[in-house]
């Protein structure tokens, strides 16, 4: 069995090749032309290696998620799909393995992930009912104590709150821009004609960048919270079909004029290319609202070296309306960062990590450099000491399934 590992081409004695999840990092090696092996995968990643890649349909294997499934004559290897709260398709393996003694050795490998409680609490691995994980393979991308950001969800919130204060002043809100520049236009009066209240009434035009696949939740949350339909392109929209989602095709439009909401290619989140689109759709629309959902854009209190783990799992990283702020802003256009991660912070790898039992754990992401994995290893040895102090290992409390 291997794991994301098609750049090496066929592999001697691997006769399952498993696939987390669909971005060209983990893929890369997988073309039209790929005839070495099974490959294994959740459904809607299989739908996109059939559609983009061109793979041949009989080589791919997709898999139901969260039922325990052979993949052998004997019985002898099962793998259990685990949302991996990444991007759509994404999934964690958890891989049962018996040796010739008949003993089980389980394997969960992350892929990319972003770790929410519900993939702790998921019956496969929940402790204290499950065995001990004997090794885990993990997505550490953000394994280091500066990497703080907040939850999706609370990004999405305030983002919505942002373009709902725009709507009720009519027009775009003057902002101080990330550098300092103070965006000072006329005061207005608030409206007062509540039908007026709308996206579409306000010409305001939201766009949001991404690469053809992640940040879904970014747009479908602002489409469905100001009931509009979303642009897309016809590569992005062939992306979203292969997803499965019901009712996705009657909230997607080719026709740029019909959606307050467009998702655009993250390379034309910039400024010159904005005025341009938004003078292409006038007098539809006459403000722009973009938005750069990334991993990096949170200016919010970080842990340090000397942070116990107890402070890392009680401090939280709020995220309001007032956090956002422009790193471009005229009257008629905006563009925001947002600290939208599809990859786990520090403080939900900790919780991820505290929450289970685990045996030995090997860090994908990272391992480059020896002064990396050594600052790594501090962590993980660190949290593996706070288990073996506890004994009882349960999940790290939440107040939502959704994120820590
Ligand atoms: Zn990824």
């Amino acid at each position: 069995i291997t794991v994301d590992a098609f750049k090496y081409g066929k592999i001697p004695h691997c006769t399952a090749y498993f696939l987390s999840h669909f971005h060209s990092d983990h893929y890369n090696g997988l073309t039209s032309k790929w005839s070495n092996g099974l490959i294994y995968c959740s459904t809607v990643t299989g739908n996109l290696v059939i559609q983009k890649l061109k793979v041949a349909r009989n080589f791919v294997r997709k898999l139901p998620m969260n039922d325990e499934v052979s993949i052998d004559s004997n019985n002898d290897i099962t793998v259990t799909l685990i949302d991996a709260n990444h991007c759509p398709g994404s999934a964690l393996f958890l891989f049962k393995l018996k040796d010739k003694s008949g003993r089980i050795k389980r394997y969960l490998h992350t892929g990319d992930f972003r770790a929410c409680p519900r993939q702790v609490l998921h019956s496969a691995i929940v402790q204290p009912q499950n065995p001990a994980i004997d090794i885990l393979y993990l997505d550490t991308t953000y394994l280091n104590p500066q990497y703080c950001f907040p939850a999706q969800e609370q990004v999405v919130n305030a983002v919505i709150k942002l373009i709902r204060k725009a709507i009720n002043r009519g027009e775009l809100i003057p902002m101080k821009r990330s550098s300092g520049y103070n965006g000072q236009w006329r005061n207005k009066q608030p409206r007062l004609d509540k039908s007026q209240l709308a996206l579409d009434k306000c010409k305001i035009l939201i766009v949001i960048g991404t690469y053809l696949i992640g940040k879904e939740k970014v747009f479908f949350g602002i489409a469905k919270a100001f009931r509009s339909r979303i642009y897309v392109t016809d590569e992005k929209r062939k992306m979203l079909m292969c997803q499965e989602i019901p009712g996705i095709e009657s909230l997607l439009t080719n026709d740029p004029h019909q959606a307050s909401v467009h998702v655009v290619s993250l390379m034309s989140i910039k400024s010159s290319s904005l005025f341009a689109y938004l003078e292409s759709l006038k007098p539809t629309f006459k403000y722009v609202m973009a938005f750069r959902p990334t991993g990096w854009a949170y200016k919010g209190q970080k842990f340090s070296s000397s942070s116990t783990t107890e402070e890392i799992l009680n401090t939280s990283t709020p995220f309001t309306i007032d956090s956002i702020t422009p790193t471009f802003s005229t009257s008629i256009c905006q563009i925001f960062g947002v600290p939208y991660s599809e990859h786990s912070s520090f403080r939900e790898l900790a919780a991820f990590v505290l929450s289970l039992n685990i045996r030995k754990i090997i860090p994908t992401v990272n391992i480059g450099s020896e002064k990396s994995r050594e600052n790594m290893n501090y962590w993980l040895d660190n949290w593996q000491k706070e288990k073996d102090k506890n004994k009882n290992i349960k999940v790290v409390p939440y107040n939502t399934v959704d994120h820590w």
